[in-house]
């Protein structure tokens, strides 16, 4: 699901080249599984649409954002047929804007993150470092603190994999699909490019944590994983999109 889309300088993004600004989008995916539904980041507060800049402070001053209504994840789920409180899990890459400032609407889920995110979460000073608001993530969600790789549902197919760097917890998922298996990076790389020339964005938590999961996510790739990044618009054009399902 596309929940909005964000436009910035593309040096803002690491984007190689001068490229002047780049237009990215916002991602979230919904999995089915028997034995419940997962959300892997929940995109931008539904605020965000009419007052950015009281939304996201100074932060509106480095992204221009283009959301319209019902492209929140809410709306993007009701299209779906599902009710955004029924979610049975929340899963969140790490707790910037654009990948956890849905949070709120999901409101019923178990919270999965992994512990040393949801540690920097909790630290007013760390969470500012990193450019974490409490209004995205502090909806008192029961949370499930992983630390390194969780088998969400027991059975292998959806896999939290910790990829720490460009924030102190970031994570990305691997999902087991009958045509093979899926990592979406999310924030570990944003796009194609960062995989290839390990060109990363000018701010990170971490550089060299950064380029170690940037190497795991390559050799990942090489053992016949499929890579969805986190915002790559090219890539992105090719991305099936909800209610289609990437298989
Ligand atoms: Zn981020």
């Amino acid at each position: 699901m596309t929940c909005g889309w964000l436009t910035a300088n593309s040096g803002v993004f690491g984007a190689p080249g001068d490229a002047g600004t780049l237009e990215v989008p916002v991602p979230s995916y919904l999995i089915v599984h028997p034995k419940g539904t997962a959300l892997f980041d929940s995109g931008m507060h539904p605020t965000t649409q009419t007052d950015p800049a009281g939304r996201l402070g100074g932060l509106a001053k480095v992204f221009d954002v283009r959301f319209a209504a019902g492209e929140e994840v809410s709306g993007r789920l009701a299209s779906l047929d599902v009710d955004a409180t029924r979610v049975d899990y929340l899963v969140n890459s790490h707790l910037h804007f654009d990948h956890a400032g849905g949070n709120e609407l999901i409101s019923n889920a178990r919270w999965v993150l992994q512990k040393r995110e949801w540690e920097a979460g909790q630290d007013d000073a760390v969470a500012a470092a990193n450019g974490f608001a409490r209004h995205d993530y502090d909806h008192g969600h029961d949370p499930l603190l992983v630390d390194g790789e969780h088998d969400l549902f027991g059975d292998g197919s959806v896999v939290c994999l910790p990829t720490f760097g460009h924030t102190p917890g970031h994570q990305s998922l691997r999902v087991a699909l009958p045509g093979g298996p899926v990592i979406l990076t999310a924030d570990a790389c944003y796009f194609r490019e960062t995989l290839e020339q390990l060109a990363l964005p000018p701010v990170v938590h971490d550089r060299e944590e950064m380029i170690a999961s940037l190497h795991r996510l390559r050799a990942w790739r090489d053992a016949g994983a499929r890579l969805f990044f986190g915002h790559d618009p090219e890539q992105w054009k090719g991305v099936p999109q909800a209610p289609a399902k990437i298989v």
